[in-house]
């Protein structure tokens, strides 16, 4: 099918436009934006569109007139600060000329890894969308520091994606997708059209090629096309950096496609299966993986070994013998307590920890498995 058609097909999307789309020069790039727009005008005109956009620190760093590349987390903060008001206005102003109307949303990690918190936003974006309102999503980037922020848009909008449940994830970006080798240095490097499992072959394709504005380059792409892959969202990369982004799209067809093998996911499942935040991990036996595919909760008794440090309560990942990621769920136990009852039977849950808490270290409702 036409990447064009797959795109008119979808009924929600995220689009992620970054700020080597958005600003020239210091400067928002407003012809870029207005012919994007026309372009959603004639191509998505009944599609539900949530988009994420970039440039705040950017724009602000030129309206206070700031040279230098060395700035600090806070100097940074202030620039996105001032910025972000440039950002929206130019959105407002924009997608007014088509007489539609956008919002503004500012989400740290923090807001899409708690769960009740996402689920807030998530309704927050419904009541938009209901209204016709487009929303257009940023970081945080006034409250977020450096150990807890997403510092790129790729992956927040994977996020976005999971949260408003869409179907396609578009990342629009400066050249036409993911090569097999850096163009830049290798004449005979080829688009990658189609990439149905993300290995360490396509992170290593993906790992030299970047951009010069935004944070993120094609690494932070394939991580986000990983996670929405994970919740069954199938995400596409492709060329935005010219005019008419979309109807480029219908002449060239060219873009990286990324098919999700999952099923779709609802609820808890759906946000486990995109969570970022993981905390640690616990390898498991083959006993308890064949329990855990036919949907029984994970017990101590089938727990090998703890990896990392975890709270009770937070996301952690599931692992076999091997190493390989099958799913991730929400611990019921801290990872000191996991390493006391690992191996055991739950009735000797009481005798070991001194108190009587689940059977289980992970229930079955706060567990996503991946289908592969
Ligand atoms: N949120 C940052 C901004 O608006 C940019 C993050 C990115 O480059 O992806 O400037």
């Amino acid at each position: 099918m036409k990447k064009l058609q797959l795109i008119k097909n979808a009924k929600k999307i995220v689009i992620k436009i970054g700020s080597s789309l958005l600003i020239d020069n210091g400067k928002f790039n407003y012809k870029w934006l207005k012919s994007f727009v026309e372009d959603l005008d004639s191509f998505l005109n009944k599609t539900q569109i949530i988009i994420v956009a970039s440039g705040a620190v950017s724009l602000g760093k030129s309206y206070l007139k700031f040279n230098t590349h060395e700035v600090n987390l806070n100097i940074k903060q202030a620039f996105a600060a001032c910025g972000q008001i440039f950002l929206m206005n130019n959105f407002i102003k924009v997608f007014e000329e088509k007489k539609k109307k956008v919002a503004q949303i500012l989400l740290t990690f923090a807001d899409t890894e708690d769960r009740r918190r996402s689920l807030n936003s998530r309704e927050t974006i419904k009541s938009l969308l209901l209204s016709n309102v487009i929303p257009i999503i940023n970081e945080n980037d006034t409250v977020a520091t450096d150990e807890l922020k997403f510092g790129d848009n790729d992956r927040l909008a994977a996020r976005v994606a999971q949260i408003v449940e869409a179907d396609l994830l578009l990342l629009l970006t400066d050249v036409e997708g993911l090569y097999n080798k850096n163009p830049k240095h290798h004449g005979d490097a080829k688009l990658v059209e189609k990439v149905t499992k993300i290995d360490s072959q396509i992170y290593k394709m993906a790992s030299s090629q970047t951009n010069s504005y935004g944070s993120g380059g094609m690494l932070t792409k394939i991580q986000a096309a990983e996670i929405a892959g994970s919740y069954g969202c199938n995400t596409l990369i492709f060329q935005g950096n010219i005019e008419n982004p979309l109807k480029n799209l219908k002449k060239n067809d060219k873009g990286s496609l990324f098919i999700s093998s999952e099923k779709k996911k609802k609820g808890m499942k759906n946000w486990l299966a995109g969570s970022i935040n993981i905390s640690g991990a616990l390898e498991i036996d083959n006993g308890a993986i064949d329990a855990l595919k036919n949907g029984a909760s994970l017990l101590p008794s089938g727990i090998q070994r703890v990896l990392g440090k975890f709270s009770k309560g937070d996301i952690i990942e599931i692992k076999d013998y091997n190493g390989k990621k099958l799913g991730k769920g929400i611990s019921y136990y801290d990872a000191n307590e996991v390493e006391m009852i690992k191996g055991k039977k739950s009735a000797l849950i009481k005798k070991t920890l001194g108190y009587e808490g689940r059977e289980e270290v992970i229930h079955r409702d706060y567990l996503y498995l991946s289908e592969r």
